[in-house]
């Protein structure tokens, strides 16, 4: 038997694929979403709105870090101190190394970083392994043959065609994984024009966060997100800031050097070489301040480009 199961992150393009595959009757339709720990609450009001709106049973799973953060604790406790790491850092570390059951928190605490560009961990130990572990492996073990839809699109970003034109396997539409798994990408060369007639024809809502100034949904924010972005949530969304806020103070806490940034340091463009680097002083609120500048990061933005409510704003001309 085969099994159609959407990837889906609440996002327009993993909507836009879900209803194709609703629209062309595909038997043993579903949906999984890995719930990062790290998203909008309306985000996840919209999955099990759409749940509700299309009648697609979507899974909710997430990544479980206890076994890594176990590990962890020994390393600390025995080769931190046999390296000769102050007793003050080693006892503060393992104060936090402990799960809280917040994924992608678990995940920085355990790496004693944040993911970044440059070391994107974050997608595969987040969203790829463990749907593929608690979905797509016991389904195979059962023999079944599963398609595995996925919403990418060649034209979502310039560095996303670049990657995906660069690696022969992942430009096309289909292809197998092995094992009964193939990956299949409907709208691969769809417009973001063609995503949201989908959601329009099949009378479903986007994500209200397309209404709030967001270019993409995902992590909140992601390690990706636009200086325009970071803006826009620091001025819509406070609280997701001081959530940050707080992580980096806890994950500062469980890495050797006492300090871990959401965003790396080398991207800050008011960072010089020579800064002692804290979360104090190069911390998310430090690239709030700059996000909130014009260009160049020197002076703050005379003609306001942030609303200061919650007045629609979309980059994709959804609001009426
Ligand atoms: S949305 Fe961004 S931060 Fe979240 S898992 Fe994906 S790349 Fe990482």
């Amino acid at each position: 038997m085969t099994q159609n199961v959407v990837s889906m992150s609440g996002g327009k393009d993993s909507t836009a694929t879900l209803l194709v595959a609703q629209a062309r009757e595909v038997p043993n339709l579903s949906g999984v979403f890995a719930d990062t720990g790290h998203e909008h609450p309306e985000t996840y009001e919209y999955v099990r709105y759409l749940e509700r709106a299309t009648g697609v049973p979507i899974r909710w799973i997430r990544a479980d870090f206890s076994q890594q953060i176990a590990r962890k604790r020994l390393f600390i406790d025995t080769v931190w101190r046999e390296q000769g790491v102050p007793d003050i850092i080693v006892d503060a570390a393992l104060a936090v190394m402990v799960p809280t059951g917040n994924p992608f928190l678990d995940l920085c605490l355990w790496k004693g970083r944040f993911p970044s560009t440059k070391a994107r961990f974050c997608t595969e130990e987040l969203k790829t392994t463990p749907i593929i572990e608690q979905v797509m492996l016991p389904l195979m073990d059962q023999g079944e043959m599963i398609l595995s839809w996925q919403g990418v699109r060649l034209d979502e970003s310039h560095a996303r065609r670049i990657r995906l034109q660069g690696t022969g396997a992942c430009v096309k539409a289909v292809d197998e994984v092995g094992g009964g798994l193939f990956n299949y990408r409907p709208i691969l060369r769809w417009t973001v024009q063609d995503v949201f007639e989908a959601h329009r024809y099949m009378g479903i809502k986007p994500n209200p966060l397309y209404l709030q100034g967001m270019t993409r949904v995902g992590c909140m924010p992601c390690v990706n997100c636009s200086k325009d972005e970071l803006a826009q949530i620091a001025a819509r969304f406070p609280e997701e800031i001081a959530r940050v806020r707080e992580w980096e103070r806890l994950v500062a806490l469980a890495s050797k050097r006492g300090s871990a940034t959401f965003f790396p340091t080398a991207n800050d463009p008011m960072a010089s070489p020579t800064d002692a680097i804290s979360v104090e002083t190069h911390g998310i609120d430090r690239m709030v301040e700059w996000a909130r500048t014009s260009r160049g990061g020197r002076q703050y933005d005379l003609i306001a480009r942030i609303p200061a409510d919650d007045r629609c704003s979309s980059a994709y001309g959804l609001c009426e």
